[in-house]
């Protein structure tokens, strides 16, 4: 889609985009959903086409273009019909490593982010806990000084890639209760004492792989500290636009793709001698959801806009992520209404699209923390 952010560049690798989610994904999302899992190579193959590091600088396996690449790999990637695949490959590509650019050393980002952009180890993200998921300044996981190591105990919940990642971007508590004492750091899954204590299996969102974690006094070198000790609230406050922004652009390009679907349908299937989408209460339902996802849409493109400018865009991604997640189940909803039976089948893609969805207004951020972020940022919180 040609416009005054996506240039003729962006539009050929939105093509090749296209193309490889066509081959390399649609076919095999069904095997994946029944098998919770899909084969690391997608990472790979991802790597090697160059998509993981598209808005990454060169100097780290990049190829050095703007975030509008990265809106337009979130685009494409709806087209797999597979949230759950979307949602691992994100975190790959835009939850987990963005903040080791920023902040790494040479070292770590050999050792981790060069890596994880070819697909050659699994990034995933740990921040939530069982006990804390919204209030991210409540972290219990621990991470004390011994000699020149950290010692970290604790548990991580909801971490997506987390059966098989090979590293971890971890929230730790280092210093004293409240935000002020944490940290990030780069924790490998193979240190001694890590284990995966269960497989979540969850409503929707199948295909991707999402565990607890416990760490018991595992060992790292405090050189795999992210930037400064005890900034790591800040830092994980950082890392939440991207991802955020990364699910509001998913939740406009899911919504237009539900209705695309949805309107070819209702072309097709008649009632009472005409074809549903010729009732009018139809055309106009989706007329109105037709103009609810070109103004979510732009909100997010201008979002997108400041976050590539570096400009201030926490009240825009914020603004985002709240209205496009929420249109997003809406859309669902109705669409798979407008297919009736069939729409609660697993005969239709629609089925597994609206139980993916629900996931949108929980995970990097629930609605609720977007209203209050958004309440304090507009100076009434
Ligand atoms: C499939 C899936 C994948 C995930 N992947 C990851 C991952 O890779 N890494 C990671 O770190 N986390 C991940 N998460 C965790 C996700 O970010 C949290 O679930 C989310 O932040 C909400 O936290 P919680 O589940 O603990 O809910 P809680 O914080 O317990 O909230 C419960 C309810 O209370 C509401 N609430 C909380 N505080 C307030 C308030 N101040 N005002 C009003 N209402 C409030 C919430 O909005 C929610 O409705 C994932 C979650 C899921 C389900």
């Amino acid at each position: 889609m040609l416009t005054t952010f996506f240039r003729e560049e962006h539009e050929i690798f939105r093509k090749t985009l296209r193309d490889w989610v066509a081959k390399e994904l649609a076919p095999y999302v069904n095997e994946w959903e029944k098998a919770e899992l899909f084969p690391r190579e997608v990472f790979k193959k991802a790597g090697e086409m160059g998509f993981l590091g598209a808005s990454y600088p060169e100097d780290v396996g990049g190829s050095g273009g703007d975030w509008w690449y990265t809106a337009a790999w979130g685009e494409e990637l709806v087209r797999s019909g597979c949230a759950g695949v979307n949602m691992a490959l994100a975190v790959q590509s835009t939850m987990a490593t963005p903040i080791i650019n920023e902040l790494g050393t040479r070292e770590q980002k050999d050792e981790f982010l060069v890596p994880a952009l070819k697909g050659d180890k699994i990034a995933a993200l740990g921040v939530s806990e069982p006990g804390c998921g919204s209030d991210v300044a409540s972290v219990r996981t621990t991470a004390k000084k011994d000699g020149s190591d950290y010692i970290i105990n604790g548990a991580k919940c909801w971490i997506t890639n987390g059966t098989r990642a090979d590293f971890i971007t971890l929230a730790v508590r280092t210093g004293a209760e409240g935000f002020g004492g944490l940290s990030l750091v780069l924790f490998p899954t193979d240190t001694k004492g890590f284990k995966v204590t269960r497989k979540i299996h969850k409503a929707g969102n199948h295909a991707s792989d999402t565990a607890e974690l416990s760490f018991e006094d595992c060992r790292i070198p405090q050189r795999y500290l992210l930037g400064e000790e005890n900034q790591g609230f800040y830092y994980i406050m950082m890392n939440f636009q991207g991802e955020r922004l990364i699910a509001a652009v998913q939740a406009v390009a899911g919504s237009q793709w539900a209705l695309d679907n949805t309107i070819r349908y209702t072309s097709e299937r008649s009632a009472f001698g005409r074809p549903i989408l010729k009732f009018q209460v139809w055309r106009h339902q989706f007329a109105e959801l037709a103009t609810e996802i070109e103004a979510a849409r732009w909100l997010t493109y201008r979002a997108v806009d400041l976050f590539v400018r570096k400009q201030d865009a926490v009240k825009e991604i914020t603004m985002s992520k709240l209205f496009a997640g929420e249109l997003l189940n809406r859309v669902m909803d109705r669409c798979l209404q407008a297919h009736g039976g069939f729409g609660y089948s697993d005969e239709f893609p629609i089925s597994r699209a609206w139980r993916d969805a629900r996931l949108i207004t929980i995970g990097g951020g629930t609605s609720e923390i977007m209203k209050e972020i958004l309440s304090k940022r507009l100076g009434w919180g």
